[in-house]
């Protein structure tokens, strides 16, 4: 678990299925790391390397703006619903629910594949997202 004082730079992890077909591992990287130049996810399985280019860094890095005014916006969240219509009326789903609880992905070219990133997202403070 990270540091109280680390908390604005932590927890936002996004993770792919390693693109190697026989290879089912999971890579996992940390959003706030793809600042760093030189940076590079590993696949734990099979220890292959990815890189990102410019483009698809440049994306991650608007998900990340996302995240951060999702940080900015966090004392409201749990007052904001989004409204969805079912047979019987409307169904307020509070969007700390959909921002937590459900899986949010981005889908982005990897090379030649399409590749669906699975962002998760840790609230700043606990109480936050109950
Ligand atoms: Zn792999």
């Amino acid at each position: 678990m990270a540091e109280k004082n680390e908390m604005n730079t932590q927890g936002a992890q996004l993770d792919f299925v390693c693109t190697d077909a026989n290879c089912n591992g999971i890579v996992k990287f940390n959003l706030m790391d793809l600042e760093t130049a030189d940076f590079q996810a590993m696949c734990p399985k099979c220890h292959r390397p990815y890189a990102f280019d410019p483009q698809l860094k440049e994306k991650f890095m608007k998900l990340h703006k996302l995240i951060l005014a999702l940080r900015d916006a966090e004392p409201i969240l749990g007052d904001c619903n989004v409204g969805v219509a079912v047979p019987a009326g409307e169904v307020k789903i509070p969007y700390a629910l959909l921002l937590t609880r459900l899986n949010t992905m981005i889908t982005l070219n990897l090379g030649e594949q399409k590749v669906d990133f699975h962002l998760r997202i840790e609230p700043m403070s606990a109480d936050t997202f109950r």
